[in-house]
């Protein structure tokens, strides 16, 4: 999702699984980190399936990278941990942009998709209460109603809100991965340096938006990627001044 932190290295305690043929290793820290941006919630139940639901949006998120990568015959391999995680490929032969950002698009088009199977299994719910269907009123009424409540609304808000600010322009998020293939058209230092121009204001405002919205974490995240975006600005710049 967000490469902001780079390959964190294997512990003992990576929990290592493939899905569709794909290796994923998860780091402790992503379990860790999870449990932190949840704990606020009141329950140890409600922790848990935001953790669960953290996992599986990302872990599809990364799916849509690695399998397109995989299509164009590279051999992807996925990471979770820290704030996110990475879907990474040697890109072979046959690495042209149009490939590199449809890889990049995948991430948070296959984040859409889920929101939209999410989306539908609410409604179906709703629709079933609504017509008083004997199922509805027992699966709203037993013990799990509030876990199954509260992870539709998570797994709705993980995969269409931060789909979507994964989109904006701000290297490394995958809409600046995307912004960089489209400036950097004939590998030049002057179109490398629009991009990150280009990050760096995005993520300005993107810091401003989170920060009237009092929501301070992804504020700050989005201001270190606005510095991040000026350094390497600076540097694309000496590049093409040489
Ligand atoms: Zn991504």
């Amino acid at each position: 999702m967000m490469q902001l932190l780079g390959d964190p290295g294997t512990t003992q305690y990576d929990l290592r699984f493939s899905v569709l043929g794909i290796p994923v290793r998860v780091h402790p820290l992503f379990w860790l980190i999870g449990l932190l941006l949840g704990s606020a919630r009141p329950e140890l139940s409600l922790v848990t399936i935001w953790v669960g639901c953290l996992f599986v949006s990302i872990l599809v998120h990364e799916l849509g990278h690695a399998l397109v990568a995989r299509s164009y015959g590279w051999h992807p391999d996925i990471v979770l941990h820290g704030f996110g995680g990475f879907a990474r490929y040697s890109p072979g032969h046959g690495y042209t942009r149009k490939r590199a950002i449809w890889i990049a698009f995948a991430g948070p088009l296959a984040g859409f998709g889920l929101y939209a199977i999410v989306l539908c299994v609410d409604l179906w719910i709703r629709a079933g209460l609504v017509e008083d269907q004997a199922w509805a009123k027992t699966l709203m009424s037993s013990s799990a109603a509030g876990g199954i409540v509260f992870a539709i609304l998570q797994l709705k808000f993980i995969n269409l809100f931060w789909g979507l600010v994964n989109l904006m322009p701000v290297f490394p998020l995958d809409g600046g991965k995307i912004c960089f293939e489209l400036c950097n058209g004939r590998g030049s230092y002057s179109g490398q340096s629009r991009a990150y121009q280009i990050g760096m204001m995005a993520a300005g405002l993107m810091a401003l938006y989170f920060a009237n919205l009092q929501m301070y974490l992804a504020a700050l995240m989005f201001g270190s990627l606005a510095y991040q975006n000026y350094q390497f600005y600076t540097q694309a710049k000496r590049g093409y001044q040489q």
